[in-house]
């Protein structure tokens, strides 16, 4: 039946409009005295009796109201060199389902589209929607944060004094399981992924000075759409997500 993104009610008043009520109205035809499952952006989750539908707009009132905290507890930011095509939309909407924070698109020496800015905006919302629509599917509170496209240079700037690393198949030595098994880090992670034709030796080494530490993900060359799945499963399931707790 789906669960439809509500604003902050007032009291016990619900509005839904936009999107969410045309989907209510057109495709599902709910109509007055009918049930949904709403959600809102604090994590609050309602059941709502809806009570009148004016030009597309529903209003309904609560029944009943639960919180479901299913966020992870650590905050990881994925910063991805963008890939041809509509690969993008696979990565956002799968690092939503399995917990991504914030996804950080970003333009490499060896990232193949050129966009210029209306363009890239353009991506960027489609994205964002994306986001939004996976978030409501996997009934997460959060809604991850698809940031502007910026340049390596400014992404290494971004990362800012959280603990990260670089996904780098030449990498032969330090893999993800060590370093988190050494990290004291829980609260906040991020990670870097190369386009198709990774990073290249000069962006590692910045990295690296950035103090941002090259990891390997083992022998197997993984497409870039496949590295930051892999690497965000792993993280959240040593952490005690992804059904990764002892007992
Ligand atoms: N240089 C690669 C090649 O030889 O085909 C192309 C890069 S790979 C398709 C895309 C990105 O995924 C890389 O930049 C890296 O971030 C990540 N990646 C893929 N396999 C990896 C591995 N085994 N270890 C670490 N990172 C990997």
């Amino acid at each position: 039946m789906g669960r439809f993104f509500v604003n902050n009610p007032n009291n016990n008043h619900i509005i839904i409009d936009g999107e969410e009520a045309r989907h209510l109205v057109l495709v599902l035809r709910k109509k007055p005295g009918d049930q949904v499952d709403c959600f809102d952006e604090t994590g609050k989750e309602y059941k709502v009796r809806i009570e009148k539908i004016v030009d597309n707009k529903v209003e309904g009132i609560i029944i009943t109201q639960f919180e479901r905290n299913c966020e992870p507890h650590i905050q990881i930011t994925l910063f991805q060199g963008v890939p041809k095509g509509d690969k993008m939309d696979l990565i956002v909407q799968k690092c939503t389902e399995l917990g991504v924070f914030t996804i950080v698109p970003m333009i490499t020496e060896r990232t193949i589209v050129k966009w210029e800015e209306k363009k890239a905006l353009q991506k960027q919302m489609r994205w964002q929607k994306i986001a939004k629509e996976a978030a409501k599917q996997s009934r997460r509170k959060v809604i991850p944060k698809i940031e502007p496209i910026i340049s390596f240079n400014e992404a290494i700037q971004k990362k800012g004094v959280q603990e990260a690393f670089v996904l780098w198949e030449d990498e032969h030595k330090k893999g993800l399981k060590l370093f988190l098994r050494q990290s004291p880090v829980k609260d906040k992670m991020s990670f870097f992924v190369g386009p198709e034709g990774g990073f290249s030796e000069a962006e590692v080494s910045i990295a690296v000075k950035a103090g941002i530490t090259p990891l390997t993900l083992g022998p197997r060359i993984l497409r870039t759409e496949t590295a930051g799945l892999a690497a965000l499963t792993m993280i959240l399931y040593e952490l005690d997500d992804l059904g990764g707790k002892d007992g």
